[in-house]
C-alpha cells in the first residue's frame, strides 16, 4: 500500500476551500484545480499548487478528491478529455465527494478499476459549518480496503465517517440524508408561515421552538440565518434542488414514494425560476412569505 502524500483537489467552491485548506494543514502536499481560478487563490498563496487542468491536477497524485457542482461536472472532470482517469496513476485513490449520482458512481468505479484505479464515491454533509470546522460526516461507497486506506485522510476533514457498501452506496446514502434534510427545511419554513399568519413574534417562536422537540440543525443552523436576513449560500438551493432531482430517479427505480421530496423539488424548483437558485437553503422561507 502507498503511503497517501500527494492530493489532487478539483472544486475550491464553499466547501472544497475549507477542505483542501485542513488537508494542507496537516501536511499533505495538495494541487489544486477549479474551473474560476480566483476561487483558489487564498490556497495558493498558502502553497497548493495550482494546476490548469483536472488532468494536470490528477498525474502523479497519491489521492485526487473532486467536489465539484452537479454529476455533469463530475462525469467531465473524471471521464472527460484530460480528465482524471486518463490522467491518474495505477494505484491512485480518486474520491469523488460531490452530491451525486449513485449510477454515475458505479460508472467511473468501473472505468477507473479497469486501469487500476481505486475509486470512491465519498459525499458530505455537515454543511459550510461542517466543513470550516472539520466535523463533516462522510459516506462511503466502493471497495473497503479503499476505505481503509483512505480514512486517516478522511479523519482530517470529518468527525463521523462510515463505509456504507459497494461504488454508489456513499451516494445513496446522502440521498437517504438529503430527503431528511429536505423535509426539515420545510417543515421549519411552513411552522414560521402559520406564526407569522397567526400574528406572532416570528422570534420568540424560534427561541422556544427551536429548544423543543420539535428543533432541529435545519431549523437552529439554516433558517435561522433567514430570520436574520442572511441569505448566504453555505448550501445553495439549486444544489438541494440537483440533490433532489437524483433522489426521485433513483426512488423511483427502486420503487419508493417520495412524497415530500416531490414537494420541496417542486418548492425549489420554482424559487431557482425566480432567479433565487443561488442564495442559501434558508431562502425557502421565501417561497412561504416569511420574508421577502
Ligand atoms: P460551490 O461553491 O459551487 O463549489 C463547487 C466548485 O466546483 C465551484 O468553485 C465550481 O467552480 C467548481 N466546479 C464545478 N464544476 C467544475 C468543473 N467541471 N471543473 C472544475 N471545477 C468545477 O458548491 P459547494 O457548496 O462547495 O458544493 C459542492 C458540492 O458539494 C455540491 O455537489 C453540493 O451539493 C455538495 N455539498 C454542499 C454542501 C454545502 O453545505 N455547501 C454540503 C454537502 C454537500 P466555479 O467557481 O466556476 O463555479
Amino acid at each position: 500500500m502507498i503511503a497517501l502524500k500527494k492530493i489532487g483537489f478539483i472544486g475550491t467552491g464553499i466547501m472544497g476551500a475549507a477542505m483542501a485548506g485542513h488537508l494542507m494543514d496537516a501536511g499533505f502536499e495538495v494541487s489544486v484545480y477549479n474551473r474560476t481560478k480566483s476561487k483558489a487563490d487564498k490556497l495558493v498563496e498558502r502553497g497548493a499548487k495550482w494546476c490548469s487542468s483536472p488532468g494536470e491536477c490528477a498525474k502523479g497524485q497519491d489521492v485526487v478528491i473532486t467536489i465539484v457542482g452537479y454529476p455533469k461536472d463530475v462525469e467531465q472532470v473524471y471521464l472527460g478529455e484530460d480528465g482524471i482517469i486518463a490522467n491518474a496513476k495505477e494505484g491512485a485513490y480518486v474520491v469523488d465527494m460531490t452530491t451525486s449520482s449513485p449510477i454515475l458512481a458505479e460508472k467511473i468505479y468501473n472505468v477507473a478499476k479497469s486501469k487500476g484505479i481505486n475509486a470512491v464515491d465519498a459525499p458530505v454533509t455537515g454543511g459550510d459549518t461542517g466543513a470550516k470546522n472539520a466535523t463533516l460526516t462522510i459516506f462511503v461507497g466502493g471497495d473497503e480496503t479503499s476505505f481503509n486506506a483512505l480514512k486517516p485522510m478522511f479523519e482530517v476533514i470529518g468527525k463521523n465517517i462510515a463505509y456504507m457498501g459497494a461504488a454508489g452506496a456513499g451516494q445513496k446514502a446522502k440521498m437517504s440524508n438529503q430527503i431528511a434534510l429536505a423535509g426539515a427545511l420545510a417543515g421549519a419554513c411552513e411552522a414560521f408561515a402559520y406564526a407569522k399568519a397567526a400574528g406572532l413574534d416570528i422570534n420568540k417562536v424560534y427561541d422556544t421552538v427551536s429548544t423543543g422537540s420539535a428543533g432541529s440543525v435545519q431549523m437552529t443552523n439554516i433558517v435561522k440565518r433567514g430570520l436574520d436576513g442572511d441569505f448566504n449560500p453555505g448550501f445553495m438551493m439549486k444544489h438541494l434542488a440537483k440533490d433532489l432531482a437524483i433522489g426521485n430517479e433513483t426512488g423511483t427505480a427502486y420503487g419508493t414514494a417520495l412524497p415530500i421530496l416531490a414537494m420541496v423539488l417542486s418548492q425549489l424548483r420554482n424559487m431557482e425560476s425566480q432567479g433565487k437558485g443561488n442564495e442559501g437553503t434558508q431562502a425557502l422561507l421565501k417561497y412561504y412569505n416569511v420574508t421577502e
